[in-house]
């Protein structure tokens, strides 16, 4: 009973695959649609004989349904369904409901989109195909012989057969059509969802939230490119936490990581002029300041060693950075443009650390 409610909620929310969920749609269809000719058939009294078909048709989908919601596998339950709704069910409303001009021929139509939307492969040409012979035959039969068929006994009761059927099988063509559309929508939006996600992934680092080093070399690449472009100004300044390798020794590598997250919490909150800023390996930082010279970016870089070092670290000793700076000059290699920010690094290490050097 529950795995029933569960399968009207995802109906209900759309939360099935399409060809699943047509696959129920033409199963509740064809319930109401038997259980509809079966109220029918007894009012007009047109015979005993009409009674086992429908019964038949009902025990054979309504357990194929149970059958797919209990054993989670509907798609065999699928194709006995709509095989004997488009087979079995149609066909024999078709010859005791008007025939060709009654008001199953356009649930026909119906019954091929679903066939249509629901089976892949052979199974759902072989089936368009028996079902498109089939109708060629039926109208072809009853050309040749009208009264194969069981005619309507009024024009009036014709006409609002048809205007019933007519209505029906537009409303199920238009239910089909936006289950299909909205689908469609879905599927779209989850995958750039998905593709922003995975972006977002490769190009942060995992520890820090920072902008990784893939992110890092494609930006200084294409800043070099927009400087050399426009003639603006470039900055690249390289970081590396002094001693890094004590702090670990000392306090636990646990604990280094979460020096490592606090200095990216104190350059997120630092660096709020349109730098752009990552983890470029270990416990090296880079700062890329696009339209600004090395004189006008040293005040943010060594107010950062600052907010860091004067930061109240747990094991009650400052931390600090030392930092390079290397100036885009028209025409360097990336590498160059790299190797000058790295050789003031390590002057400022070789000159006592806890320094921003430019030269
Ligand atoms: P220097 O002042 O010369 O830079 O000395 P240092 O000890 O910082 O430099 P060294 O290159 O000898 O050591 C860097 C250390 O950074 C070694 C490595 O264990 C540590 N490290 C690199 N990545 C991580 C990390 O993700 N987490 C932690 N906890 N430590 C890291
Ligand atoms: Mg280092
Ligand atoms: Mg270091």
């Amino acid at each position: 009973m529950s795995l029933l409610k569960e399968t009207f909620r995802q109906i209900y929310l759309k939360e099935l695959p399409l060809d699943h969920l047509v696959f129920l749609y033409t199963a509740i269809a064809g319930i109401l649609m038997s259980i509809f000719g079966l109220g029918y058939n007894m009012l007009k009294g047109i015979g005993v004989f009409t009674l086992p078909v429908l019964v038949i048709y009902l025990t054979i989908t309504v357990s194929s349904v149970l059958y797919s919601v209990v054993k989670k596998r509907w798609y065999g339950a699928a194709v006995i369904v709509l095989g004997v709704s488009v087979f079995f069910l149609i066909p024999f409303l078709w010859f005791t409901i008007g025939g060709v001009t009654g008001s199953t021929a356009p649930m026909m139509l119906t019954g091929g989109l679903c066939i249509a939307l629901v089976f892949r492969g052979a199974v759902r040409t072989g089936m368009l195909v028996a079902e498109a012979i089939m109708l060629v035959a039926f109208v072809a039969l009853e050309y040749h012989f009208p009264d194969i068929v069981i005619h309507y006994s009024s024009r009036s009761e014709h006409f609002g057969d048809m205007a019933f059927g007519l209505t029906m099988s537009f409303v199920a063509n238009t239910i089909l059509a936006f289950t299909v559309k909205e689908q469609y929508a879905r599927v779209r939006d989850e995958k750039t969802r998905l593709v922003r996600r995975l972006e977002r992934l490769s190009l942060t680092d995992a520890l820090t939230g920072l902008y990784n080093r893939r992110f890092l070399s494609a930006s200084i690449d294409e800043e070099m490119r927009l400087a050399y472009d426009t003639g603006s100004q470039l900055t690249l300044c390289i970081l590396d936490i002094d001693h890094f390798k004590e702090v670990n020794d000392t306090y636990g590598h646990e604990y280094g990581d979460e020096v490592l997250f606090n200095i990216a919490q104190i350059m997120e909150a630092s660096l709020t002029d349109g730098e752009i800023f990552g983890r470029y390996g270990g416990e090296e930082f880079v700062i890329l300041f696009p339209g600004k010279t090395p004189a006008e970016a040293l005040p943010t870089v060594r107010a950062l060693g600052d907010h860091v070092r004067t930061h109240g670290w747990s094991h009650g000793k400052p931390v600090t950075l030392s930092g390079g700076l290397s100036s885009y000059v028209k025409g360097i290699s990336y590498s160059n443009f790299v190797e000058a920010a790295d050789k003031n690094l390590y002057i400022a290490k070789r000159e006592g650390r806890d320094r921003i050097i430019y030269r």
